[in-house]
Order: structure tokens, then sequence, then C-alpha cells
């Protein structure tokens, strides 16, 4: 309990760091309109040194409308037309729904779109709506997109509504140990092991969001092989049918199998990586080995060649670890090949 929470205070302050992210964004914005309304002074100024009567002329920064030069003109409307577009951009933001996050805010390769000076444009909130159109699962023709279109895909959102009746009295239970405020909602593409481009969604610990975002963004681009991500509530909440399912999932508020204690996918902590081909090998009471999900056997031979393997030093691994995960295949009591999680 005390370890929760610590991580619960801590993704407290994960929070006021997005809110304090979002608070730059906009002094970016207020800087622009700063900086245009600078250039009007300059304007003003350059205006004023070739006027004869320069005092009367600097006066003018107070003048009414009509008797603003055409350049003032223009830069008073640049200033005006700025501030009503902050609001908006704030309103949106504040108010939830499936387009809540602007995508320049999701840290991928959007942020080039919120320079600050390249005003955040209304197109970023229907492209977020967008983009959660293809059902996780579903296959994506990326043959004529850019890069850019490509990194569109990848980005977290806080838990909507939508997502939340999903998740709801499912893989999330009424609980003290993590909130629905603490969770992120991610988009994500990964390539199955035909080549195809599919699209991902995972659920978790706003604290690890962005890390899981640039691991998956890194292995998408080298064509790592990941079969299946959607929510585990597809499957009921069952570990076992997603782990059968080869299925990669986050969040799940449950206990670690054969034991009353909580698992770090209770918290959005961990992430298992194609779980059919990575299976969670332990000792049963009997002392048996007990190998998971059914159907897995033949891959707790790590000795063996097959498909989807997580091995020490390959590139899932290397990345996660980069990241500041631990594996599972690395413990010493038992092997979960699968697990990637961080404290
Ligand atoms: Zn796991």
């Amino acid at each position: 309990m005390e370890q929760n929470r610590r991580q619960r205070k801590s993704s407290h302050g994960k929070r006021r760091r997005a809110r304090n992210r979002y608070g730059v964004k906009v002094a970016a914005l207020f800087a622009s309109a700063a900086v245009v309304g600078l250039a009007g002074v300059f304007a003003i100024a350059k205006i004023a040194q070739k006027s004869p009567a320069r005092e009367e002329v600097q006066g003018g920064a107070h003048k009414l409308p009509e008797e603003l030069t055409e350049v003032e003109k223009q830069e008073t409307q640049g200033m005006e037309e700025l501030q009503p577009e902050t609001r908006s951009v704030l309103r949106q933001s504040t108010e939830t729904g499936d387009a809540s996050e602007p995508q320049s805010e999701t840290g991928s390769g959007l942020q080039q779109s919120s320079e600050p000076g390249s005003q955040p444009q209304q197109p970023a909130e229907t492209g977020t709506a967008a983009l959660l159109q293809p059902e996780a699962g579903t296959v994506l023709d990326t043959s004529a997109m850019t890069d850019m279109e490509i990194a569109r895909y990848f980005f977290s959102q806080e838990l909507t509504d939508s997502v939340f009746a999903r998740i709801n009295g499912i893989s999330y239970k009424e609980n003290e140990n993590i909130g629905r405020e603490e969770l992120c909602y991610l988009r994500v593409l990964h390539v199955d092991l035909d080549g195809q481009t599919r699209v991902g969604e995972l659920i978790v610990n706003q604290r690890i969001a962005q890390d899981v975002l640039e691991i998956l963004e890194e292995l998408y681009a080298n064509a790592y092989p990941i079969e299946k991500m959607v929510l585990i509530d597809a499957y009921g909440a069952d570990d076992n049918a997603s782990m059968a399912d080869n299925n990669s999932s986050a969040f799940n508020y449950r206990v670690i199998a054969g034991t009353d204690k909580l698992s770090n996918h209770s918290l959005g902590l961990a992430i298992d990586i194609n779980p059919k081909y990575n299976p969670y090998v332990r000792a049963g009471a009997d002392g048996a080995v007990i190998i998971e999900p059914e159907g897995s056997e033949a891959y707790a031979d790590r000795e063996a060649d097959f498909p989807y393997k997580i091995e020490e030093g390959d590139l899932c691994h290397r990345l996660f670890l980069e990241h500041g995960f631990t594996w599972g295949g690395s413990w010493k009591s038992s092997k979960d090949y699968q697990h990637f999680e961080k404290k």
C-alpha cells in the first residue's frame, strides 16, 4: 500500500506536469501574440522615424482603429485573431470528448505541427477524431502515407467517456489504488507477422504513456512484429483468453496469477507483448511447472526458434530497458517472458 500511495503521488505530479506542459503551450501562443504586438510597435516605431512629428506618431499606439495605418491595422488584426483561437484551444482541451487532446500534445511526430508561430488549427481536432475511427485490429493501408501521416496514428488521450464505458466494470473496477484520471488511452500502429500495418490500442498509466508511445513507434519503424493489440476488455478482461489469442495488452485491474497480490497491470505500469509466444512460466503449489497461457507450452523452451520470441538484447527488450522498464524474462523465481514493467 505504501508503494501504491507513492505511485499515486507521483502520478499526481505527472498530471501537474501535463498541465504545465499545456500552460507552456498557451504561454507560447501568448508569446506569439506578444511578438505580433511587438512587430506592430516596431512598425509604428519605423513609421515614427520617418515622420517629422515623431512624438505625435508614437502616441499613435493609443490611436483609435480608424486612425491606424494599413500596416498597423494588419498587425492588430493578427493579434485579435490569435486570442480567440487560444481561447478555443483551451476550451477544447478542457471539455472532455473523443478529441479532447490536441494531437500536438501527444509528443509524437505531431509536435511539428504545433511549433510556436504555426497556430494550432481546427483540423487537428477533427484529425484526432478521424484517427479514432478505424477500430483497433484493423489493417491499415499505409502505402501512400508519409512518415508524418503515420506519426499521427501514435497518440495518447485521457480516458474519454466512450473508452471508459468499454472498460468500466470489466478491466477497470472501482478501487482505491488507481483512478480513471491516472490512466491514458494510447492509439498506435504495429506490424503483424505478414508485414501488414494494424491499428493498436492500449491503456497504460499516464506515467509511462510517453515511454510506451516512443517504444511502439520505434518497434513499428523497424517492423518488429506484434500480432494483436486490443483492449483486454474484448476478452472480458480474461488474461488467459487474451494471452492465448496472442493479444498484447497493459492495464487490467487484477491480482498476479496464483497469488492475492495486486499485479502491476492493475496500475497500468506493466505491458505484455505477444504473450502466447512469450509465456508466463512458474512453479505451482505442488512444485509442478505451470505455463500460461494454455497452448504456449512449446514456447517455454527458449532455445527453440519461433516467431514473436522476445530475447535478451533484441530490439523489443532493448527499447523497454532503455526506457527504464524491467523484463519478466530476467526474474529469478519465475519467468514472464511477455512482461515489461516500470515502477
Ligand atoms: Zn504481464
